[in-house]
């Protein structure tokens, strides 16, 4: 086990010289110890933030300009987007696209999610390694565990690890991976200059998550597999989106709100990733941007059949 280290500042050498840890805000050995395994995991160097806000927030100030135009995929997170509005008074543009096709031209970075959440829709990886701008992939939804983007092309990995990456809704936290072109030292910049910083305690929950992420993810992809097969057979259900990969379910049905609270093993609140199953309508976050009756579960690790008993009984049967 990696040990947790707290301190906020570490000694000079005895000529008076910084070591290699010098003052939290900087670096620590408990992040450091986490960005070694999970840039592994991506293969690239990885860079821990106090949230996965916080990731997006530094790759705004390491990749744009005043002016920059960004091309964000349509109905990925809908934080993302309103993260980059704060950026309007300095003259950051955003244009959605569809990120089946391709990017627009004009685009100065290519903003995607792999897949978009909650409407699941995957990236055109071909269309992204003929752009010419900087493409950043969102891949909190896939985890390493079935999506490396930067070997599929990506400059910038990206995750929400406060999702599966801790995976037990106990830690906020957020991750870049990126592999040469001076970007991380940028990000590096971004995060020490800025105050972007994780703290100890969550960089030690993702050195615990990391230990059980494969296991934690290929048992949610068969739950959520077979729950998205019987979804789609029950007469309540009108649509059903489920990309084959991880935990995530998308599901429409006439009245969201009924169903998201009537559940009594998943629990009605937001977020996604974590061991315990959660379930939530969008719609009241994002408006109209989203079908009113959609509904977005995150599986969990408990029992398949208990699961179902769960949404039949909260359907309706
Ligand atoms: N990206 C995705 C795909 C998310 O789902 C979220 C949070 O819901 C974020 C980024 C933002 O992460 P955080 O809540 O850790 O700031």
């Amino acid at each position: 086990m990696e040990p947790l280290d707290r301190s906020t500042v570490w000694p000079y050498d005895a000529s008076g010289e910084p070591g290699t840890f010098v003052y939290q805000r900087y670096a620590h050995p408990t992040g450091a110890a986490a960005e070694e395994r999970l840039g592994a995991l991506e293969g690239g160097d990885a860079l821990l933030f106090s949230s996965g806000t916080a990731a997006v927030t530094a790759c705004v100030f390491a990749l744009c300009r005043p002016g920059a135009t960004v091309a964000l995929a349509e109905g990925a997170y809908y934080g993302t987007g309103v993260t980059f509005a704060q950026f309007a008074p300095w003259g950051l543009e955003v244009v959605e696209f569809d990120q089946t096709g391709d990017p627009p031209g004009e685009a100065d970075v290519v903003w995607v999610e792999a897949p978009a959440n909650p409407i699941l829709t995957q990236p055109n990886w071909e269309a992204l390694r003929a752009h010419p701008a900087p493409v950043v992939c969102d891949a909190t939804l896939s985890t390493p565990v079935y999506l490396r983007s930067l070997d599929e092309g990506a400059d910038v990995a990206l995750h929400s690890a406060t999702k599966y990456l801790t995976g037990h809704h106990d830690a906020l936290l957020g991750a870049t991976i990126t592999r040469g072109g001076g970007i991380r030292e940028r990000l590096y910049a971004a995060r020490m200059r800025l105050g972007l910083s994780a703290a100890p305690d969550a960089a030690a929950a993702l050195l615990q998550g990391l230990d059980t992420l494969e296991v934690r993810v290929r048992r949610q992809t068969e739950t959520a597999t077979e729950l998205a097969r019987r979804l789609s057979e029950h007469p309540a259900v009108e649509r059903v989106r489920y990309p084959g990969i991880a935990g995530v379910i998308a599901f429409d049905v006439a009245d969201a709100r009924a169903v998201e609270t009537s559940t009594r093993l998943i629990g009605n609140m937001t977020s996604l990733g974590g061991v315990r199953s959660s379930m939530e309508s969008r719609h009241r976050w994002e408006g109209d941007r989203i079908p009113r009756g959609l509904l977005r579960l995150s599986v969990g690790v408990e029992d398949v059949d208990a699961l179902w008993d769960d949404l039949a009984q909260a359907l309706g049967r």
